[in-house]
């Protein structure tokens, strides 16, 4: 049969697509490991995801509890699309050893990851003609879903001279009538820092009197190494409604398991059968699950993980902090203006102009990976131009390595007095 020439195709996609694709760290990362020569043993401080290392193998009881979730023979099938009610009923009981107001298992909703469950809750505040308050620096997956819903994301900054807490008077000029929520991200990524009890309450109370509720990450809940412990945003719920986003991925250094979870801390019950919640619900219905002998061994992964496990985990995390801390200091162009407290990130400001031939971060994460195999991440695509995120999580010896080669390419490009 011939061609009919007069046939025209119809092959365009989403434009929103593009877009939200421009904030992805996977992509930016790939174009950075370009540089690095085949063969060459490199050195990864640019993305989260410490489970090659092996002083980060996850805890044995974790292992444990999956193999026998798996040997079980009763979590092969599909799973009710909110999540077991024994994975959840955990959950509930794990995120309340630290909350005033108990959950129970109906407030939590499990998720493919943390990401599915911010993607989720970001859908159902995607009302039209609403805004949504993020902060800066960013982690780039909320500005891409943002960018998808086309919700207008407002930035609020983080101040690195107040060891990045929130800048609370910026808040209360950029929200109006349509904004919906406010994110945070405690412990934070990519800033390190953990928020103290106090700031959290401020933030409870800013959003009280904008009558909004706070999105809080806590993907990096518990991993908070220095004096301030880890406080979550949920002790706040009775002040302003909280949702808080979480998983098993950065505290078991076990992202590939894809179990995360949605908690809605609510005592209050002013979300109670608002349009959010029954989103929520609603949206879950629609989304994948979790596989299901996963969240059968969550029970198991939350009571028997050994506090040895975490004790040890975070201890490298604390001696890393301190390695960047001391090291990074020491590097002429780079000024590093906290010290990581919680998490597995700092973010440092790269002085460009006592840098020969470079001419902007990415410029400097691309010949730091073709010169001395060094991955780190650029921080335009946080949000930050001319900064740099190091993800610091790393057998101690491989980091100072890494930082020691760092202060040897500042060397040789810096500017000759
Ligand atoms: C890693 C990360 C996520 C995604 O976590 P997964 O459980 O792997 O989906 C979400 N938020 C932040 C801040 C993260 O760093």
């Amino acid at each position: 049969m011939e061609k009919d020439s007069a046939v025209s195709w119809n092959f365009q996609g989403s434009n929103k697509v593009k877009e939200s694709s421009t904030h992805s760290i996977a992509r930016v990362v790939v174009e950075v490991m370009k540089n690095v020569t085949a063969g060459e043993k490199f050195i990864h401080l640019g993305i989260g995801d410490p489970s090659t290392i092996p002083c980060f193998r996850t805890a044995v009881a974790a292992e444990d509890a999956i193999i026998q979730a798996l040997r079980t023979n009763t979590f092969n099938g599909y799973s009710p699309t909110s999540g077991l009610p024994l994975a959840r009923s955990s959950i509930a009981e794990y995120l309340s050893r630290d909350l005033p107001d108990k959950l129970s298992a109906d407030d939590i909703y499990l998720s493919v990851g943390a990401r599915q469950a911010i993607e989720v809750v970001l859908t159902v505040l995607a009302r039209p003609g609403a805004n949504i308050l993020l902060p800066r620096p960013w982690y780039p997956l909320y500005e891409a879903f943002v960018a998808f819903t086309g919700v207008e994301a407002r930035h609020f900054d983080l101040l690195p001279e107040k060891g990045w807490e929130v800048d609370l008077n910026a808040i209360k000029n950029l929200a109006d009538e349509n904004t919906i929520a406010m994110v945070i991200i405690n412990p934070g990524n990519p800033c390190g820092t953990v928020f103290t009890y106090e700031h959290l309450k401020n933030i409870a109370e800013t959003a009280e009197k904008l009558g909004i509720l706070v999105m809080s990450d806590e993907s990096y809940g518990h991993l908070a190494y220095g004096s301030t412990p880890f406080t979550p945003m949920g002790v706040f719920g009775s002040v302003a409604p909280v949702i808080t986003i979480g998983s098993l991925s950065k505290r078991w250094f076990v992202p590939g398991w894809r179990l995360g979870w949605i908690a809605i801390s609510d005592p209050t019950c002013i979300l109670q059968g608002s349009e959010i919640v029954e989103g929520i619900k609603s949206n879950i219905d629609i989304s994948s699950d979790p596989t299901t002998f996963t969240q059968g061994a969550v029970p198991q992964i939350l009571e028997k993980t050994d506090a040895e496990f975490y004790s040890k985990t975070t201890s490298i995390l604390k001696e890393d902090a301190e390695i960047c801390w001391d090291l990074l200091n020491h590097i002429p162009c780079i000024a590093c203006p906290h010290k990581p407290n919680g998490a597995m990130f700092v973010m440092v400001k790269l002085d460009i102009s006592q840098l020969e031939d470079i001419s902007d971060d990415m410029d400097f994460c691309n010949m730091l990976a073709k010169e001395e195999s060094v991955i780190v991440l650029p921080g335009f695509i946080l949000g930050m131009k001319n900064w740099l995120r190091i993800t610091f999580a790393q057998e101690p010896s491989v980091l100072k390595d890494g930082l020691g080669r760092m202060k040897a390419f500042c060397s040789r490009h810096g500017k000759k007095k």
